[in-house]
């Protein structure tokens, strides 16, 4: 029996196909797939730049939907039950794995990538299945639709640990696509005095205000004086920098105050040039921050008690044939889709 999957088929090219009925493992469940969301790690594997999806691959590590079946040794889960998953598969015995930073474990695999010449299917399909392990019970509360962004809103919130205590801060988020826009969502509620966001696409600022910033500089138009300018001339706390690339990482040195911290999340370049005198003189504090340990669950409560809503990033909602209008669409150089989410 074959199933519909949303195939990446080399660069731009993404198809709608057949293929098998995957059956699930005796310590898998199978799901039926009601929401997988688009990311931007996808739309760069669409683009061919992206070495972990290589073609033919079915993408997709955002995803929710319904149990269908469990393997023999999947004791847990019933058939009916709405569901979501961490979408990585991690070796469970490492030292990091032992400690609880699976996000650490170098074996880990991720759903819906290629790795080391294997390829592991993804979400954008009718059916995945998954480990039981990794299996998350969507609360009540949530809609499938937000039940797929709950992975990129763990990664925003495991950056915001990161940075620490920001009560009373000054902080301000590079780039306001998905997970610049889900890092304001979350720190909106945690008592910062002052986000302040920047991007290039006047749009995308509009959401960030939306989702509760508090300053808007659009770096078209304006340059990084207006930050010291909103700062009383000190810069600010924390800078969550989730582009990632040369131009953010300077950005971000010239924006944050002495001492101050700069969490990485972005990571739009292999390599850039580093200012390190001016690093090390300022004394600035640099971490990278990387997917995330527990905060899928985390990021659930808040979504389930109406802290936080998912769904005002969610801009388009399409049946999954039209994959490829949605990968175009987030391809185009100053995108204006936040999230779109594909049904299967
Ligand atoms: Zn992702
Ligand atoms: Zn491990």
């Amino acid at each position: 029996m074959t199933v519909r999957a949303l195939r990446y088929e080399g660069k731009k090219t993404v198809v709608l196909t057949e293929i098998a009925k995957p059956d699930p493992k005796e310590d898998e469940v199978r799901i039926k797939v009601k929401a997988v969301s688009i990311c931007g790690s996808d739309v760069n594997g669409y683009k061919g730049s992206n070495s972990l999806r290589i073609a033919p691959l079915v993408m997709g590590h955002e995803f929710s939907g319904e149990i269908d079946c469990c393997g023999s040794k999947a004791k847990i889960f019933r058939p009916g039950m709405r569901v979501t998953a961490n979408p990585n598969l991690c070796c469970g015995v490492c030292s990091n794995c032992k400690k609880g930073d699976f996000n650490l474990c170098d074996q880990k695999v991720v759903l819906g990538t290629s790795v080391g010449g294997r390829n592991i299917q993804g979400a954008m399909a009718d059916y995945i299945c998954v480990k039981e392990d990794n299996i998350i019970p969507l609360d009540d509360q949530l809609s499938f639709e937000e039940g797929a962004i709950l992975e990129p809103a763990a990664v925003s919130l495991h950056g915001i640990k990161r940075g620490g205590d920001l009560e009373g801060k000054r902080i301000s988020v590079i780039g306001a696509g998905p997970i610049g826009l889900l890092t304001i969502m979350l720190t909106k509620n945690m008592g910062v005095r002052q986000i302040i966001s920047l991007d290039l696409v006047e749009k995308r600022l509009l959401f960030a205000k939306k989702c509760g910033a508090s300053d808007m500089i659009n770096l078209q138009v304006q340059n990084l004086s207006a930050v010291k300018t909103l700062t009383d001339q000190e810069g600010v706390d924390v800078v969550f920098d989730c582009v990632g690339n040369e131009k953010s990482m300077e950005q971000a040195i010239n924006m944050v105050k002495n001492g101050g911290k700069i969490i990485v999340i972005g990571m739009a370049a292999e390599k850039i040039n580093f200012p390190v005198k001016k690093f090390v003189a300022h004394e600035f504090q640099l971490f990278g921050s990387y997917q995330y340990k527990e905060e899928m669950e985390e990021v659930m409560a808040l979504a389930a008690k109406k802290r936080i809503d998912l769904n005002s990033i969610i801009t388009s909602v399409l049946p999954l044939d039209r994959g490829k209008d949605a990968f175009e669409r987030l391809c185009s150089p100053e995108p204006e889709d936040a999230k779109i989410v594909l049904r299967p």
